[in-house]
């Protein structure tokens, strides 16, 4: 389906490991994310169009390389244009969507929406476990006794 289906919507899933462009990034390609697009015509006979991507990524940490699971919940509006010329003509709050020849497919548009959210360094977040190394860690350091001096003290 195109761009072109104004005043149609999409309400589906696509499947993870179509997105070709990500798998780069993902520790796992399973996975399936909920997409619902509803493309309509302004007054002003801007195309535009809303939509909306739930789901989880499985991302590779890039400290401890392990699994990164990152939920997603990312809607979007956006006005569709023929070139940048027409940028100023977009409604407010419409991101401008430039489109030149080939129709473009909902898949590419889902996949740009996520690789724009996706952190380019994803890192576990407040996760202990999560250290670069992990295999070759390092013995645990004995406690340093003045630190319990320390504690004492007070
Ligand atoms: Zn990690």
């Amino acid at each position: 389906m195109g761009l072109a289906d104004v005043g149609r919507s999409f309400r589906g899933v696509v499947p993870v490991d179509r997105l070709d462009r990500l798998a780069p990034l993902l520790a796992s390609k399973e996975g399936e994310l909920s997409v619902e697009i509803a493309f309509d015509l302004d007054e002003r006979r801007i195309r535009t169009l809303k939509g909306s991507i739930r789901g989880v990524v499985s991302l590779v940490c890039q400290r401890c390389l392990g699994t990164l699971q990152l939920p997603l919940e990312l809607h979007f509006s956006l006005g569709i244009i023929g070139s940048d010329d027409e940028i100023a003509r977009l409604p407010e709050g419409y991101e401008p969507l430039l489109v030149s020849g080939d129709p473009m497919k909902t898949f590419d548009l889902v996949e740009d929406e996520i690789l724009l959210a996706v952190p380019s360094i994803p890192t576990h977040k407040g996760v202990e476990s999560c250290q670069a190394d992990h295999v070759n860690q390092p013995a645990p350091e004995k406690e340093n006794p003045f630190a319990v001096l320390g504690k004492l003290k007070h």
